[in-house]
């Protein structure tokens, strides 16, 4: 049927289809004041996290980074870097150099970590992750090296400083025992230790929104946002210290890794939350928490559509009411199926749809090939507004501190969902744009910022270090 696709496209069977798929995924279809509602809900979210009387009850947690300034061009230097918590583990070595212009050279290795590690015991994880850091030095002939180090380590943390973090859950695929309520710099200390062939400075832990906001930095003084939406969500920005008050100190400003996937732990989606986002949940490996992230993320999204897609089956809303084993099977519909699903050239995605839907046994007509472009289109714009909404809420935070009237700021982003799919970063934008005109906002892609943030980081720390010596 592919060759026929493209004939179908603006039809009135089209036109039907969509409208099934429109009306039975009525739920999941936010109207702008529904989200600018989200937006109101979030930022009173934040206010609950800044604040000291209400922190410890609050779901997002605004964690503290105890990064206070952003790259200003002039770092130099090399830095070894660790990337846990996205798509891949690597290991980084970062040059950064200032000659006439700034610079930035690096090397990275991409290491497996096997599914029993990310969740089984959390020192043989560390030992892992010490063994390939030794791998990477001794590729490079630098093991006889002390580099400094930082750390991305993308996942919730409670910091007291920037090489002191305490990892407050695991989210995403891990679960490894023993290191939830641990410093993590003292457990990869340990297991470097352990080894004795290889000594690090390990300098700085950050998150991956942290990296991003700063390799966006170096480029873009005006980056005070970073914002991911990869295997996971979340977001950071610069906050004011007084509005900070975790933090002793009133001036200046600090990074707040807002952590905003855990949105909605307390209940404040509800409303929201439909049945697929309920059984995502309850089949997670974290039930009950990182709500708003399942409702986005892409460790979620395809497994979304397939749940709705089975329940429409199940309906004989598709298939002729038929479903198969691996259709019936968590995790079967990948995320990546559905980008390639809503490639901007419909007939390309519906043919994908078909490819798909074949691969998992199914013999889908042409009305099954739009309805399932359909829920994912609806899925995945979803997600995008539900993060437009949150951001918003952002730059109105940021706004009323400059007491502007306009901003303009710029956002670093990065993460497999924004860089991938064909439409998210568009419908993102787009619904920014329309949700607060008042504001100029600039999205830059980071390149590769978890992995080269954390030596920006390590490299701003050395600059401030020095600049204090003197
Ligand atoms: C983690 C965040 C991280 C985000 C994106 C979430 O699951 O809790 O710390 O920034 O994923 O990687
Ligand atoms: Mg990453």
């Amino acid at each position: 049927i592919a060759s026929h696709l493209l004939a179908y496209y603006f039809t009135e069977l089209h036109h039907d289809q969509v409208q099934k798929v429109d009306k039975y995924l009525y739920h999941l279809r936010l109207s702008d004041e529904t989200l600018m509602d989200v937006s109101v809900r979030f930022r009173r979210e934040m206010d609950k996290g800044l604040c000291r009387d209400t922190n410890s009850t609050a779901a997002v947690k605004m964690l503290p980074t105890f990064v206070r300034s952003t790259p200003d061009g002039t770092e130099k230097g090399s830095f070894l870097a660790l990337d846990l918590g996205g798509s891949n583990f690597r290991v980084l070595l970062v040059k950064v150099s200032v000659n006439g212009k700034q610079k930035v050279e690096m090397e990275n290795q991409i290491y497996a970590i096997p599914e029993d590690l990310m969740r089984g015991n959390g020192s043989e994880l560390f030992d892992h992750i010490a063994d390939c850091l030794a791998n990477f030095l001794d590729n490079l002939g630098i093991k006889n090296k002390k580099l400094p180090l930082g750390f991305t380590f993308s996942f919730p943390c409670q910091q007291t400083e920037l090489d002191e973090s305490i990892l407050v859950s695991w989210t995403k695929g891990f679960k490894a025992s023993g290191v939830e309520g641990k410093d993590v710099v003292s457990l990869l200390r340990k297991a470097i230790k352990k080894r004795g062939d290889f000594d690090i400075d390990i300098v700085a832990v950050i998150n991956d929104t942290v990296g991003t906001m700063m390799t966006c930095g170096y480029d873009d003084h005006h980056c005070e946002i970073g914002l991911i939406v990869g295997t996971g969500t979340n977001a950071c920005y610069m906050e004011e210290m007084r509005n900070l008050e975790l933090v002793e100190g009133d001036e200046g400003r600090m990074c707040v890794n807002m952590e905003w996937g855990a949105f909605g732990d307390d209940g404040a989606l509800e409303d929201l939350r439909t049945d697929f986002d309920l059984e995502i949940d309850a089949g997670s490996l974290n039930p009950g928490k990182q709500l708003f992230e399942k409702m986005i993320s892409g460790m979620y999204m395809g497994e979304l559509v397939r749940l709705i897609l089975v329940k429409m089956a199940k309906e004989k809303l598709l298939f002729q009411g038929q479903t198969t084993p691996d259709l019936l099977t968590t995790g079967h519909f990948i995320t990546s199926y559905v980008f390639a699903i809503e490639n901007d050239k419909d007939k390309e995605g519906l043919e994908s749809a078909e490819q798909v839907l074949q691969s998992l046994g199914l013999n889908p007509s042409v009305e099954d090939c739009i309805a399932t472009q359909r829920v994912c289109q609806i899925v995945s714009t979803r997600a995008a507004h539900l993060c437009a909404a949150t951001l918003v809420a952002v730059l109105r935070q940021i706004r009323d501190n400059k007491a502007a009237e306009r901003l303009r700021t710029t956002i670093g982003v990065d993460g497999s969902v924004y860089k991938n799919h064909p439409q998210f970063a568009r419908r993102l934008h787009k619904m920014v744009r329309r949700l607060v005109p008042d504001c100029d906002v600039r999205f830059l892609r980071s390149q590769d910022g978890s992995g080269k943030g954390a030596a920006m980081v390590t490299a701003v720390a050395y600059r401030l270090a020095t600049q204090h010596a003197e």
